[in-house]
């Protein structure tokens, strides 16, 4: 704005100014305060990068990125660079740049490595040029912050400090990041490492999506639409919101904000805590126990749980492992095999033999101990708090991984599907008719697959004759039709 007016003050003074008009035109601002935006041309300190764009697509082809199509990111960033790396700014905060100049001949002089250097206020570290004299001007300007921040990766491996770590721990095996910092932190840090290695910086690239509000705009201060964490972690903690962020998106989408949904997951570890605690009431450790089809049937879900799981984990998506937990805990463990095994458990009648009735609190045991693991990395304080309470007074975090074992799988894993079927169709047929739960039914016909089930089913829903199959139709006219069963009470 200066230059224009002294331009035109200027051009009046010569007579060479013909007219003065306002016109409207795009002029590029700056996206946080909208001033708009002058390039001035000056004299800057670049890191040649140019040359090594052919290379750095070779050393980015040996690394492993999840989600996998993350790496398009880096390689259309790869393919627009088109100048080298500008690496000082003039700006008051940052690392400053380590030169003092030379007074007389403008000779830049580097000191020694090994400390901290604030050329613009400290005294030179040498005593004189080569050129004889022995003033000298440091440097005023800093660094651009991806130059410290580009090889983060190597400080933390040691790198100049711990030979030993570092010649273990290099190349880093992870670089966990947001899908916003593609083109500088992580393009930097693979361009850093690539100078001075000529190898990958990283095994792994973990690209996350970003949280936005929820109306799926990105949060700015200057927009006021940040959702700050700290009253939710307040009221529904931190495993809660943990388990919100890894369950709404999966790897590499953004996911917006939802107070509902946060509450959700907070509800689940509620559920699953509660469940804990009815399950802690019964023995650890069982022998001579003898496991039912109902047993078999939940142990073949959980061997297809820590497979999910696993498969998740191993491609770092958080989102698999987190919906696959919640589902095998809420819709079909608590809601159907606790709601199933609970007579069996307590046995008040002695309806069940003995080994029966320990085959219900080992499975019990088995479900709740891998289900404590598998979500572990995701709700770490809620799966140690249980464990320490039920499990060991060791840490749940040192302990291994589960394995999906052969023995649990099982023929019965099949019919899980028509088993939640029946008990939904039964708990709705009582709910119909104002009966509560626990009330008894006289006569119910299940699915013929169900049969190996039925002395479980019949003390879950309390049924005096269970049948299977199709009832004759004699036999019909009695029964109510409700869903796909017959039944009366
Ligand atoms: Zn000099």
């Amino acid at each position: 704005n200066e230059a224009r007016k002294r331009i035109i003050e200027d051009l009046e003074k010569l007579g060479f100014l013909v007219k003065k008009e306002k016109i409207m035109h795009t002029t590029p601002v700056c996206w946080r305060s909208k001033n708009p935006v002058e390039f001035i041309f000056m004299e800057e300190y670049y890191l040649k990068q140019l040359p090594f764009l052919e290379d750095l697509r070779k050393i980015i082809d040996q690394i492993e990125f999840h989600p996998p199509e993350s790496k398009h990111l880096l390689l259309n960033w790869v393919n627009s660079v088109n100048v080298d790396w500008p690496v000082s700014r003039r700006r008051f905060y940052g690392t400053e740049i380590p030169i003092w100049y030379c007074a007389k001949c403008g000779k830049p002089h580097l000191p020694k490595p090994g400390r901290y250097y604030q050329p613009w206020k400290e005294k030179p570290p040498f005593k004189e040029c080569e050129c004889g004299s022995s003033e000298f001007i440091g440097e005023t300007r800093t660094f651009d912050t991806w130059m410290d921040s580009s090889i983060s990766q190597l400080y933390v491996l040691g790198y100049k400090r711990d030979d030993t770590l570092f010649q273990k721990a290099f190349p880093c095996t992870l670089r966990p990041q947001g899908a916003d910092i593609v083109r500088t932190w992580l393009y930097y840090s693979i361009l850093r490492t690539y100078q001075l290695f000529s190898t990958p910086a990283f095994k792994h690239v973990r690209i996350s999506g970003m949280g936005l509000d929820e109306h799926g705009e990105a949060m700015h201060k200057s927009k006021g639409n940040i959702i700050w964490p700290e009253p939710y972690l307040e009221k529904y903690g931190a495993d809660a919101l943990r388990l919100w962020g890894a369950s709404e998106a999966k790897l590499g989408s953004n996911y917006r904000f939802s107070r509902e949904r946060l509450e959700g997951s907070f509800r689940f570890l509620t559920k699953l805590w509660n469940v804990a605690r009815f399950i802690s009431g019964f023995p650890v450790e069982n022998s001579g126990f003898k496991l039912t089809p109902l047993d078999k049937m939940i142990l073949s879900e959980l061997y297809q749980l820590v497979k999910e799981c696993e498969l998740g984990f191993e491609e770092m998506d958080f989102f698999i492992p987190a919906n696959a937990i919640r589902n095998f805990v809420w819709n079909i463990f608590a809601d159907h095999y606790v709601e199933a095994v609970k007579a069996r458990a307590y046995n008040m009648d002695k309806t069940f033999k003995d080994e029966e009735q320990a085959g219900a609190w080992e499975t019990l045991h088995v479900c709740l101990k891998t289900v404590l693991k598998l979500l572990a990395p995701i709700c770490p304080f809620l799966t140690e708090a249980i464990w320490c309470r039920v499990y060991s007074t060791q840490s749940i975090h040192l302990e291994s991984f589960p394995e999906p074992r052969e023995e649990w799988v099982s023929e019965y894993g099949q019919f899980t599907k028509q088993f939640m079927d029946l008990n939904s169709t039964i708990w709705k047929y009582k709910k119909s008719r104002n009966m509560a739960l626990n009330e008894k039914l006289k006569t119910v016909y299940a699915p013929k697959v169900l049969e190996p089930f039925h002395a479980d089913l019949k003390a879950m829903h309390k049924i005096e004759n269970l049948m299977f199959g199709e009832p004759s139709e004699e036999e019909k006219k009695k029964l109510d039709k409700f869903g796909e069963i017959y039944l009366t009470v």
